[in-house]
């Protein structure tokens, strides 16, 4: 697109790349909630990976975030720890710089992107569910699932974008009383997401990128 070149308003940031794959072996995931919880954990694990790194401290996981990661899911599941609600992610949202949370871009105007496409929600509504997007971002996913985007981009989210969206797939699956469902059972009756394109390996922690908007 040569659109934005030479528009001294639009920066495009470098973005973060990622050949995603597969691990070779990997605890089972059946369930909706089996894929939104290894997510979620390994998105936990990897921050406080990051956090530790950051305040000088060695990896505290230097043989692999996934003991961790595992041992963190069996706590979801039988309910010694809970995702905790959206407030949190939505005060960070609102105070944090206005740029493209999808890869910090810097566009003259931005579009509200749904985390959660509005296409395949028929009319339900998702609060919290609006990101604010680079046009260009946002015309290049268009109403595709999110993760489905990055896989094809080679591209890896932000963890708070990806934190914000673990969330409201979470409560949406909750609300809807699918979160024990096989996930090609309710992908098949029209969940709006896809739990298979969630991420199951995460980058490097060094590469990460916590928040586009709070820049290290
Ligand atoms: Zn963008």
């Amino acid at each position: 697109m040569g659109l934005d070149r030479g528009n001294r308003d639009f920066r495009m940031p470098a973005r973060l790349h990622w050949a995603w794959h597969e691990p070779k072996r990997m605890r089972r995931l059946l369930t909706v909630e089996d894929h939104l919880l290894w997510s979620y954990s390994m998105l936990s694990v990897s921050r406080e990976a990051m956090q530790r790194m950051q305040g000088g401290e060695t990896n505290p996981f230097p043989g692999g975030r996934t003991k961790a990661a595992n041992i963190l899911m069996s706590k979801y599941q039988d309910g010694r720890k809970n995702i905790t609600s959206l407030d949190r992610d939505d005060a960070l949202a609102q105070n944090g710089s206005h740029v493209c949370a999808h890869f910090g871009c810097i566009a003259p105007r931005y579009h509200m992107d749904h985390l959660i496409p509005r296409s395949r929600l028929s009319g339900d509504y998702i609060p919290l569910n609006q990101v604010r997007s680079c046009p260009r971002c946002n015309t290049s996913r268009g109403n595709g699932d999110l993760m489905g985007w990055h896989r094809s981009n080679a591209t890896f989210p932000s963890l708070g974008i990806l934190r914000r969206y673990l969330k409201l797939c979470y409560f949406y699956a909750q609300r809807n009383d699918c979160l024990q469902e096989p996930v090609d059972e309710a992908v098949a009756s029209g969940l709006p997401f896809e739990p298979r394109n969630l991420p199951r390996l995460f980058p490097p922690v060094q590469v990460l990128i916590w928040d586009y908007a709070y820049p290290a």
